[in-house]
């Protein structure tokens, strides 16, 4: 049934198409416009795509299904009027004004944020830590790459939270002591103590990547920030996600903190 619905909806895609191609002289080049229903992740609905000169429009399987009329009555005439500006950069460019007049002559709204909730949004990654007092703090990422700069911070209560406290990106069971401290003047416990089971996490690694920039982002931080501190943030992602290297950390970080400034 939802094949059906994705097919249904190639051919509203195919009509915005055809309606901007008359509108705007371009019905040769829309003709040859890619439709594809492939975007992953959370956040992207749509996105209208240039490569050389192959131009498509892609949108995400689980927002059509879950937001018809939305996708269809805004998202499709959202991507394509970003398709009529790439043919033709005198009408417009990213979301000027040449570019929502486009939009509305298609039949779009020129809004450029949605609220559909989609896809799989990655579980935030923690940061946790052992303040100087001993106990078990969980950071954001923004403070997380803030302390590993030098920065400190005080634990309400409980001591300062400092660079070499860090202890890594799950959990450490807290019924275990950091240091086995004289473990033969004990008897041994027999209590079993539940060992902590690892997150498992959905989504590939670039779309937890763009998670974690996300959070960034949502925070505050403006790209040059965060393209400034991608050494911490590749170490930080090196440890959450076991990429094979630390530049392959770097490389996801940049070229995913670039595609979400890039909208
Ligand atoms: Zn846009």
């Amino acid at each position: 049934m939802s094949q059906a619905k994705l097919e249904q909806f190639r051919k509203e895609v195919r009509k915005c198409l055809t309606k901007a191609g008359e509108k705007y002289g371009l019905e040769k080049q829309m003709e040859l416009v890619k439709i594809r229903l492939d975007i992953k992740g959370y956040r992207c609905a749509g996105q209208a795509v240039r490569k050389g000169f192959q131009f498509s429009v892609r949108f995400h399987p689980d927002a059509i299904i879950k937001h018809w009329d939305e996708m269809v009555n805004d998202t499709i005439p959202h991507e394509v009027a970003h398709t009529v500006c790439q043919m033709n950069p005198t009408l417009g460019r990213n979301h000027d004004a040449g570019w929502k007049r486009v939009c509305r002559a298609l039949g779009g709204d020129d809004s450029r944020t949605h609220d559909m909730v989609f896809g799989d949004k990655p579980e935030r990654t923690e940061c946790w830590y052992r303040t100087t007092t001993g106990e078990l703090v969980d950071l954001g990422p923004i403070r997380h790459a803030k302390v590993q700069k030098g920065a400190s911070y005080r634990a309400r209560g409980a001591g300062r939270i400092q660079k070499d406290g860090f202890v890594g990106h799950t959990k450490p069971d807290a019924s275990q002591p950091e240091q086995e401290m004289a473990a033969s003047t004990k008897a041994p416990e027999q209590k079993t103590v539940p060992k902590s089971t690892p997150k498992t996490k959905s989504g590939s690694k670039a779309e937890q990547a763009r998670g974690y920039i996300q959070n960034l982002i949502e925070a505050g931080q403006s790209k040059e920030q965060l393209l400034t501190d991608k050494g911490i943030h590749a170490k930080h992602l090196y440890a959450a996600l076991e990429f094979g290297t630390l530049g392959a950390a770097r490389s996801c970080f940049v070229a995913n903190t670039n595609k979400l400034f890039a909208k």
